[in-house]
């Protein structure tokens, strides 16, 4: 488990503490930068039993096990709907989607009762990393309370969150904040440029600054969803809300949101005079389409905007929110 560049000087300035880590940390910070990634890479180090300047060696039997995914001294716990979205395995379309949890049970944190009571296999520490945070369910939550405040030695917990105003605050309050931020972007550039990612200044604006989006971001297939959704919002005459939305299924609205939401912003930002963040490649559309837009449309679009991405894990027809989405911003950029 090889940590990512940004992500060094933060595990080393934890790793030199060893031996005087937290019990519990709530590693939080923005989508994107590889905060699942740093975890493993902090619990790979931790467990790693001759460790090169703080951090996992590669080497020893623990980083074997490690990256084999079978350390009996670590475990990881996710909302059972995100195993899902992690294997992807075979096209399962909508079988047993209503089934899958989005929450982390009381039931996952009662089956690790043996990994924390008992005594560790190689006799060192002992890492459980659970994520997203905000997903434990309150009485899952309740049920690792005792655990977070009073853990047996040698055992450090790691939540990882995207949102930590969400986390409970029973968790919060019991956990030790550790912030990870956008890398620099000069960090970043020579990332993606080592993963071979072509236009790595676009992929890295487009994603906010956050890197491993930005590789996401780059494949084939994003982009063209990019192009055509960014498109349809640059048409002078407005989107052409009813064509557009039959375009997108649920797989894909999340994408579409995140799209519309950065375009949103960009325009926004011009209106108030700020520089365009997301899109420089589109500067010229987004600058007309800000003289074109009213502030409170805008406003408007923005609040439809969050409550549509917080609606979107849930069943809900996507044809239809797309198609007033469009409508809606229609309406904002041609008052
Ligand atoms: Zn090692």
């Amino acid at each position: 488990m090889k940590a990512y560049p940004w992500h060094v000087p933060a595990l080393e300035r934890l790793l030199a503490q060893r031996g005087r880590l937290p019990h519990a940390l709530l590693v939080h910070g923005p989508r994107g930068i590889g905060k699942t990634d740093f975890a493993r890479a902090l619990a790979a180090s931790v467990l790693c039993e001759s460790p090169a300047r703080s951090l996992a060696c590669g080497q020893c039997a623990s980083c074997h096990w490690f990256s084999q995914g079978n350390h009996p001294d670590f475990r990881e716990v996710v909302p059972e709907a995100s195993e899902d979205d992690e294997e992807e395995a075979e096209p399962t379309g909508a079988k047993a989607e209503k089934a899958k949890s989005l929450f982390i049970k009381i039931e996952q944190v009662r089956a690790l009762a043996d990994f924390i009571a008992l005594s560790t296999h190689r006799a060192g520490y002992r890492v459980l990393v659970m994520r997203p945070a905000e997903s434990l369910h309150p009485n899952a939550a309740n049920a690792l309370l005792k655990t977070l405040e009073e853990p047996p030695p040698s055992t450090l917990i790691v939540m990882v969150s995207e949102r930590p105003a969400r986390v409970l605050p029973t968790i919060r309050s019991r956990c030790s904040a550790l912030a990870l931020g956008l890398p620099p972007a000069k960090e970043a550039l020579a990332w993606l440029r080592s993963e071979g990612i072509g236009a790595p200044e676009i992929a890295l604006a487009t994603a906010g600054g956050a890197p491993l989006l930005a590789r996401e971001l780059a494949d084939p297939s994003e982009t063209e969803f990019r192009t055509r959704t960014l498109g349809e919002l640059s048409r002078p005459g407005g989107a052409n809300a009813v064509a557009y939305a039959a375009g997108v299924d649920r797989a894909r609205l999340e994408r579409f949101l995140y799209w519309m939401q950065t375009w949103v912003f960009d325009v926004a930002s011009r209106k108030a005079g700020a520089p365009v963040r997301h899109h420089p490649d589109l500067a010229s559309a987004i600058e007309s389409r800000a003289k074109a837009a009213s502030v409170e449309g805008l406003f408007e679009l923005e609040r439809e905007l969050a409550e549509a991405r917080r609606l979107v894990a849930h069943p809900l027809n996507p044809r239809l929110l797309v198609e007033h989405l469009l409508l809606t911003y229609n309406r904002a950029i041609k008052p």
